[in-house]
């Protein structure tokens, strides 16, 4: 079941929920494709039909962060919580790392990837990496065929939103592979070049304060999530 917020659909589900159906979707014959959406992520849907489009195409939306909760307490259709795409990214590294299917990483800054597979092929023994490539490509073909050809079975897609969920929904099918996720900055954690912030933080749904205090040139797309919540309210009322 969805609950829709401003527009954008989320499934109502818990992080194991969340972590089944994804093993679910990687077995299906098919190719599937899995969001995560953010506040600021909702807030560019409601200006950029195709990213709308490429949100609501997606097979599982996972609600990424606490905006996302308060959000639907607002409008008065609680979520039963909030599903973190990098959590859910590790959910299934984990079962991968046990049915032997493998993982193409792809975007970040040129290195990043690299590093993130060698760290997580320590994290996850037994995790197969089937290729690596950097986001900042401007030939979607030759990517593709790079994925294809590898046989991965899934790929983390993290080019930045809305820019994955478009590129997901365009190329998800001649990339071979049965399932693509969007994950946005999790390379970046995983390579060890950025910290995910403190227990603490995460607990209390403070990650967002952390990111702000560790890279404040965030501030301005960060401004979105009042605008959000205002915009919930609006349609409360409504
Ligand atoms: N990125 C990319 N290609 C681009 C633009 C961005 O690979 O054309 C990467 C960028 O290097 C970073 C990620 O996409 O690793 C976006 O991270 P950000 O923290 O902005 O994502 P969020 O999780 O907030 O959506």
């Amino acid at each position: 079941m969805r609950i829709e917020i401003l527009g954008v659909g989320f499934d109502n589900i818990t992080v194991d929920q969340a972590e089944a159906e994804g093993v679910r979707l990687m077995d299906a014959p098919g190719v599937h494709y899995v969001v995560t959406p953010n506040p600021e992520i909702v807030e560019v849907c409601r200006g950029d039909p195709e990213a709308m489009e490429a949100v609501g195409g997606a097979d599982l939306v996972l609600a990424d962060g606490i905006g996302i909760v308060y959000g639907a307490k607002i409008l008065g259709t609680p979520l039963k919580g909030r599903v973190p795409g990098i959590v859910f990214a590790q959910r299934l590294m984990g079962r991968m790392a046990q049915s032997g299917k493998t993982l193409f990483l792809l975007g970040a800054k040129p290195g990043v990837a690299e590093r993130a597979a060698e760290r997580l092929k320590g994290e996850y023994p037994g995790l197969r990496i089937a290729g690596t490539h950097d986001g900042y490509f401007q030939d979607d073909a030759a990517v593709v065929s790079a994925i294809r050809s590898s046989g991965a079975d899934v790929v983390f897609v993290c080019l930045g939103a809305p820019k994955q969920e478009k590129w997901m929904r365009r190329n998800g099918e001649a990339s071979g592979a049965h399932l693509l996720v969007g994950l946005g900055g999790c390379l970046d954690v995983f390579s060890g070049q950025v910290k995910r912030a403190p227990a603490a933080f995460q607990k209390l749904g403070l990650e967002w304060l952390y990111r702000l205090g560790t890279n404040p040139s965030r501030i301005g797309r960060m401004m979105k999530l009042p605008l959000f919540l205002v915009h919930a309210a609006g349609e409360r009322r409504k």
